[in-house]
């Protein structure tokens, strides 16, 4: 069947305007699932210095497969979402082990690995491997909410399955991988969420919001419902020039990261109190508080977080258990200079620099 005509409108001026990104100039399949692992709810520019660091560290999946999780993590520190780390790690093993070390090249396959999703999968089976499967994302549904002009919500699955089998109709044969990042490319340099640079854009003339002058009308996305507000405490003891921290357990949120102990309390009285008797409880420790706190708040995907880290000094001479070393191996005393060795969720880490600071 005859594609429209501007299907290679589009690939050609992909060849014309497409950026220059590090997995994109040396496009090893290892490198495009790293790529696509890290693009996932995240810019292309925040992407690229981590991609980079990430590859120096872990050159090839053997590697990866090879190396500790604490490591992979550290790598991926600050980058959120860490289940994304998790999963591809444990990929890397399977493919690997499993494998004989050779990346799956079809979408069903690449679809059963621990966090290949359908967006990756495809992503990774078009990019990588040059199968003719559409990619469906943000920028993507946006742009054909656009040009076919969809009236309805661009997050449900119906709309999503309708522009996936549309697209699946109109791949380019020859350029498949070409065609799904163009379509990317176009998303975010000119189909862009506020002001669309149509004049500039391959697909203008079939376009229906262009034609019917409603491009600030699509695509139609619902309002998410707010995000809640929960409150932390954390203590920070310390004893002389090391303080502790703790990991979280794997099967958590932000799980095998480092943290100063503490967790969510109950409601917003006696904050101090509340804190101390959690992180003693946790701990084990006798300690007692001091006057400074430190105060951060951050955002994650679904709820905010407000959490108060209260200066505390431990009471060497009423260490209950012996050793004050966790015999699980889940606690550590370090030393400023020794945070750079584990790696901490956004929270903590804001906490630190507000230490370092002051
Ligand atoms: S013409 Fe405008 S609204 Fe239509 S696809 Fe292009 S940039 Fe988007």
């Amino acid at each position: 069947m005859a594609k429209p005509d501007w299907v290679k409108e589009l690939t050609q001026w992909y060849s014309q305007n497409k950026r220059s990104m590090p997995w994109r100039d040396n496009p090893l399949p290892y490198y495009i699932w790293v790529s696509e692992v890290m693009l996932q709810q995240t810019q292309v520019e925040t992407v690229i210095p981590y991609f980079k660091r990430f590859i120096t560290r872990f050159p090839d999946l053997n590697t990866l497969a090879n190396s500790d999780f604490q490591d992979v993590l550290k790598m991926w520190e600050g980058l959120g979402y860490y289940a994304r780390a998790r999963n591809f790690h444990k990929a890397a093993s399977l493919v690997i082990q499993e494998g004989n070390g050779v990346i799956p090249d079809n979408f069903e396959d690449l679809r059963k690995l621990p966090g290949l999703g359908d967006y990756t999968a495809a992503a990774v089976a078009s990019i990588a491997f040059g199968q003719k499967i559409p990619v469906v994302d943000g920028n993507v549904l946006r742009v054909f909410a656009r040009f076919w002009g969809i009236k309805e919500d661009i997050k449900t699955n119906s709309v999503k399955r309708h522009i996936f089998d549309r697209l699946k109709n109109v791949i380019s044969t020859s350029r498949p991988s070409d065609f799904n990042q163009a379509i990317m490319e176009l998303g975010a340099l000119v189909c862009r969420p506020k002001n669309p640079l149509c004049p500039q854009c391959p697909l203008q003339k079939q376009c229906v919001a262009f034609k019917k002058n409603i491009t600030d009308e699509l695509p139609i996305i619902k309002k998410k419902a707010k995000i809640p507000t929960y409150i932390y405490g954390a203590c920070v003891i310390w004893r002389g020039n090391r303080f502790l921290i703790s990991r979280r357990d794997n099967d958590q949120m932000l799980g095998g990261l480092w943290e100063f102990p503490g967790g969510r309390l109950e409601g917003n009285l006696n904050l101090k109190k509340q804190s101390f008797e959690l992180v003693e409880k946790i701990t084990n420790l006798e300690f007692k508080m001091l006057k400074d706190f430190y105060k951060i708040r951050h955002t994650y995907s679904h709820f905010k977080k407000e959490l108060t880290a209260y200066k505390c000094q431990l009471l060497e001479q009423k260490v209950i258990a012996g050793d004050v070393v966790d015999p699980e191996d889940n606690f550590r005393w370090i030393t400023l200079s020794e945070v750079t060795n584990f790696p901490f969720d956004k929270a903590t880490l804001k906490v630190i620099d507000k230490i370092v600071k002051r």
